[in-house]
């Protein structure tokens, strides 16, 4: 065996992540993913861009860095020698690339941040470039993708490097305002003042695959606190577990993934297409010689489809998003963009699941108060885009433990109820299984509330119920039946406006047929909405929840409403 030449390398490279040595062309072919160990390779913005946008779409915006020295920085060498010499090595002006371009067809602003010059620092030039890129996105009425790289502020400007959080952030909230959709793309390594500013208070922030991101770094959390740091501390994958990132995104998938959210985007920027609403499916009337307590059993059955299913087979194009944000992912909640006969929808519901180990996994669908701020982050998400909600309820109740109570699980949910009830965007729910007391209610408050047939929508469980008012715990049927749950009788409570029809016997027995149904149903329901004006939808919404109980049964408006303890509307 004869050694080999030394090997060019320009043609070869070391992968960082499993040491293999690669064939250039390959790797590159490859998206400069390792195609032996799955590892991300850090890339530059010119190639970073090739990868992500249409060919031949990308327009360099026409605004060039202008070159600042603003404290007359020097520490080894001077500030202008370091940049100079960053210029020389990457062929960039500044740490960033900004312009237009297509993606998926779909226009939109671009800036692309590079880790090789200065450590993706972010100085005046910088903010100001995204800033640019940000308001040229304004002026087109496109939404804005970020993609950061970076270690943090540019310390060689002092405090003019840190005022660039705040600039840039005040044009990621003018696309706020003007319902322009502003994503980014957190890639390897996003720390200090660009994780603390537009790499996370966008829209949507997506990470890709191993991309870590966090506000102080590891070396410096370690020297602080003296603490070792969990495995995979600050990875992506780490970060969707709590909360901080919608989704973790393989290189191959981000430009997918971007297609499906501008497509959503620039749907909820037009006017929907008026359209004649599909015939609405009727149930049959209701069985009076059903026990309500078998209707109880029937909607806990656990084949029951739940929300996942729904969005497997009514729904297409499922795009799940995660996080609140705040520390936590609830996976009792599971929500993101999805279509509904072609209309982008943001569908927000309960997961419970089918075996044990599921519900075990997602908390038999009782949401702790991440899931419901996650919840509120997506609601508020749809109305700023000007997409419609759909919510599926099928919660036992909201989550009853010390954490949750220790984390607000009451303002959460009132939360919910508040943000709902103003919501300027249709919202069509529907209780699929069990509707639960405050945790249904949390995502029920809507301009349609629809039921299936075997449903049940209660104030309490009617275990719970009986083991309070009953002096015999084992009461719960007895109190199923008093509790008035049924679709049929809050149908004639008014507090749901139609029924849905379940396949017989029940939708556990044919989990696509009663797709189909709820299908039906919500796009019926749904279509009319469409056409309402924001503001009137609102009105109707807040009229719908004024209209109940001791509201319906009093004599005229201002006069005091008679007290009972059970008002029924014949
Ligand atoms: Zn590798």
């Amino acid at each position: 065996m004869t050694t080999t030449a030394p090997r060019d390398e320009r043609l070869w490279s070391r992968c960082d992540g499993c040491g293999s040595l690669l064939y250039r062309k390959r790797l590159r072919r490859n998206l400069d993913v390792c195609p032996e160990c799955g590892a991300h390779a850090r890339l530059d913005a010119p190639e970073r861009v090739a990868q992500l946008v249409d060919p031949d779409s990308f327009t360099p915006l026409p605004d060039r860095a202008v070159r600042v020295d603003p404290i007359g920085f020097v520490d080894a060498v001077p500030y202008p020698h370091r940049l100079a010499g960053a210029r020389a090595g990457t062929g960039l002006d500044e740490a960033v690339l900004c312009g237009t371009a297509c993606l998926g067809g779909h226009p939109l602003a671009l800036a692309v941040m590079d880790f090789r010059f200065l450590g993706g620092s972010l100085g005046s030039a910088v903010g100001e470039l995204i800033t640019r890129t940000a308001e040229r996105a304004l002026a087109d009425g496109v939404p804005l993708v970020l993609v950061t790289a970076s270690g943090g502020a540019r310390m060689q400007e002092g405090a003019l490097s840190l005022m660039q959080m705040a600039t840039v952030s005040q044009a990621v909230a003018g696309l706020r305002e003007a319902g322009l959709l502003t994503v980014s793309v957190v890639t390897d390594p996003t720390y200090g003042g660009v994780a603390a500013s537009f790499a996370t208070n966008t829209d949507v922030v997506l990470a890709e695959n191993g991309a870590r991101l966090g506000f102080a770094g590891p070396r410096v959390i370690r020297q602080v606190t003296g603490a070792t740091l969990p495995e995979g501390f600050q990875t992506a994958e780490y970060l969707l577990r709590h909360g901080q990132v919608d989704l973790v995104v393989p290189r191959h998938a981000l430009r997918g993934r971007l297609a499906v959210l501008l497509a959503a985007a620039a749907a909820g920027r037009h006017a929907p297409v008026p359209r004649p609403a599909p015939p609405r499916p009727v149930a049959p009337p209701a069985d009076p010689a059903r026990d309500p307590w078998e209707t109880v059993r029937t909607a806990r059955h656990p084949g029951r489809p739940t929300t996942l299913d729904y969005l497997e087979t009514a729904f297409d194009g499922f795009l799940e998003l995660h996080g609140d944000r705040l520390g936590a992912d609830c996976p009792a909640i599971v929500g993101g963009l999805a279509r509904l006969d072609g209309q982008p929808v943001m569908v927000i519901g309960h997961q419970k699941g089918h075996t044990t180990a599921d519900l075990v996994a997602r908390n038999f669908g009782m949401a702790s108060p991440a899931g419901h701020r996650k919840a509120l982050r997506l609601m508020r998400l749809a109305a700023r885009l000007g997409l419609p909600v759909v919510t599926l309820v099928d919660t036992p109740g909201a989550d009853p433990g010390v954490a949750a109570e220790q984390q607000g699980q009451a303002a959460a949910i009132a939360e919910n109820i508040l943000a709902l009830t103003v919501l300027p965007t249709p919202v069509v729910a529907v209780v699929t299984g069990e509707g639960g007391s405050g945790g249904a209610l949390a995502l029920a408050v809507a301009d349609r509330v629809l039921m299936l047939e075997h449903a049940v929508y209660s104030v309490i469980s009617p275990e719970g119920c009986a083991a309070i008012l009953w002096p015999d715990g084992s009461a719960a049927p007895q109190a199923a039946r008093a509790l008035r749950l049924t679709g049929a009788d809050l149908c004639r409570l008014g507090v749901v406006d139609e029924l849905v029809p379940e396949p017989r016997p029940a939708a556990h027995a044919d989990p696509t047929g009663a797709a189909e149904l709820l299908r039906l149903a919500v796009a019926a329901n749904l279509a009319p909405l469409l056409a309402v004006p924001a503001a009137t939808l609102v009105r109707r919404r807040r009229q719908r929840f004024r209209r109940f109980g001791a509201a319906r049964a009093s004599v005229s408006p201002g006069l005091a409403a008679p007290v009972t303890g059970r008002t029924e509307v014949a």
